[in-house]
């Protein structure tokens, strides 16, 4: 296995840009795995399956062809039985809905398989919830990025903002709690920092700076 990069972390941490601003700075490509658990709540979706109706989810997950490509300039694409559906995976719907379908074990590690696959591939940056504990647990390079859960709510909002979205503070906050909670909280693979993982707090770090911070150790 190439030594790959592992960053993971609580929702809107800053984690992908991060992690793609790396990817750059190395020439080597970026896994987003949070769009492959995306990926598997658009199906969801589209074939009447009720996020929380585990059977069902696990049954999906096995029929279903999920695949990621990347485009010429490098932006990653989410297949479903051929179908792109990339342009469906950030709604907050769907933010949910993954956060609900990846406690599903039958999701987890057909999703870890797959990433494992990319992985001894080539050398990646790959960033989600547990790519330092479950996916790459060898690698040395081994990230957990978070914020506090307020920073990281008005970050959201500012860009939602600037996006020219209408967004509420209040209700941007309560959301990225409960993703935390049931990510750190489900029972199979649980969102948390490794012993033997960094730990980057950037409540108060600009991009740049955590970005360095993960540069000056690979
Ligand atoms: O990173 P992103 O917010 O796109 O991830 C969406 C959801 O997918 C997360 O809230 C989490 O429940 C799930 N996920 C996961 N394991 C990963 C990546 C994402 O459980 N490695």
């Amino acid at each position: 296995m190439k030594q790959s990069i592992g960053i993971d972390g609580p929702a809107g941490a800053g984690k992908s840009t991060v992690a793609k601003r790396i990817a750059k700075i190395l020439n080597i490509p970026y896994l987003d795995t949070g769009a492959m658990y995306r990926g598997v709540a658009v199906a969801a979706k589209r074939h009447g399956v009720g996020f929380t109706d585990e059977e069902a989810v696990a049954a999906l997950v096995e029929a279903i062809d999920l695949q990621v490509q990347y485009t010429e300039t490098g932006e990653q694409h989410i297949l479903v039985d051929g179908e792109d559906v990339t342009g469906e995976l950030r709604t907050e719907e769907i933010s949910q809905g993954a956060s609900l379908v990846s406690r599903v074990p039958a999701v987890r590690d057909r999703m870890t398989e797959l990433q494992r696959k990319v992985a001894h591939a080539q050398r990646v940056v790959m960033d989600g919830r547990d790519i330092c504990t479950n996916v790459l647990p060898d690698t040395p390079y081994k990230f957990f990025v978070t914020a506090s859960a307020e920073e990281r709510a008005n970050r959201r909002y500012k860009q939602l903002l600037e996006g020219g979205q209408q967004a509420d503070y209040d209700t941007i906050l309560a959301d990225i709690i409960r993703r935390d909670k049931q990510d750190s909280e489900r029972a199979y693979k649980p969102l948390y920092c490794g012993e033997d993982t960094k730990r980057i707090d950037t409540t108060h770090m600009t991009i740049e700076e955590a970005v360095n911070a993960i540069l000056s150790e690979v």
